[in-house]
């Protein structure tokens, strides 16, 4: 590897953990690339200086005009941080076609696809680092989140076997697996309940977006070279593998 600034992309780094995890690479004085669904999120991200892209997964076109940036401007990612998602929950006998097909292209399909993309330059290159967001909803089976558990599961198993196929051109792939994260993504769960939660976690709190994101960064780093086809829990003891 040249001592060029890695440069990292990161899909959903407009919110939550997505937006923590590149304003951290951005200190720690890589290049970030970030995405968004929208314009609002394309305009915070480009204001403070990260390379904005729309990208919605759930839309073929949209990936697709997508990586033709990617492709004609950014070569050189040595990082990827598979981290764009949503929640569409309901129990299996009310669960939509539409709730499901979303949830599992916009992690399951997404990953495979933006992933398939990125590590061509990583081959050529012997060196590169994906990191995908997996949840404690896969091993727990949260009610109302078949579809997110799923997609989760099927992101760990993808991440297993491409860890496999692309270890000996010295490309690390990993997945963290967070517990209850303070983000827009827990906005439906009421104070009282946010209580419970937090009283059946042995830290006795949720978790910070910031600390999800320094897992992250140390997965990525030279530190980390070892560690591959892993899913590492970040979750206050909530769930202990
Ligand atoms: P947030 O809801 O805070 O942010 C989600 C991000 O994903 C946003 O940047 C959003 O972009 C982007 N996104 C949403 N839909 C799409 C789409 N169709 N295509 C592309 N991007 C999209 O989520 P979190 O930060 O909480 O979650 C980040 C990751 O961590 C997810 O994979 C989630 O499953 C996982 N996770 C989160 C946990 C938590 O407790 N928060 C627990 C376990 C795992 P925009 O808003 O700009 O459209």
């Amino acid at each position: 590897m040249s001592d060029k600034p890695k440069k990292v992309l990161i899909t959903g780094a407009s919110r939550g953990i997505g937006k923590a995890t590149a304003l951290n690479f951005q200190n720690l004085g890589y290049e970030v690339i970030g995405t968004s669904t929208n314009k609002k999120g394309i305009e915070m991200l480009s204001k403070k200086n990260i390379i904005a892209y729309e990208l919605d997964l759930n839309s073929k076109d949209s990936i697709s005009r997508f990586l033709d940036h990617i492709f004609t401007n950014h070569k050189d990612i040595t990082i990827l941080v598979n981290n764009a998602g949503v929640t569409r929950d309901n129990l299996v006998l009310r669960m939509t076609e539409e709730d499901w097909t979303e949830v599992i292209n916009v992690h399951l399909t997404g990953v495979f696809r933006i992933s398939k993309a990125i590590v061509k330059n990583m081959l050529k290159n012997k060196w590169g680092r994906i990191i995908s967001l997996s949840s404690t909803s896969s091993p727990l089976g949260n009610k109302g989140q078949a579809n997110y558990a799923a997609a989760k599961a099927g992101i760990e198993a993808f991440s297993r076997t491409l860890s496999n196929e692309v270890g000996s051109r010295g490309i690390t792939v990993n997945c963290v697996a967070p517990g209850y994260i303070d983000t827009d993504m827990l906005d439906f769960i009421d104070e009282n309940e946010r209580n419970s939660i937090a009283s059946q976690i042995p830290l006795l709190r949720l978790g910070r977006p910031e600390e999800v994101a320094g897992l992250i960064a140390f997965l990525a780093s030279e530190e980390a070279s070892y560690i591959t086809g892993q899913i590492v829990h970040i979750n206050g003891g909530l769930y202990m593998a």
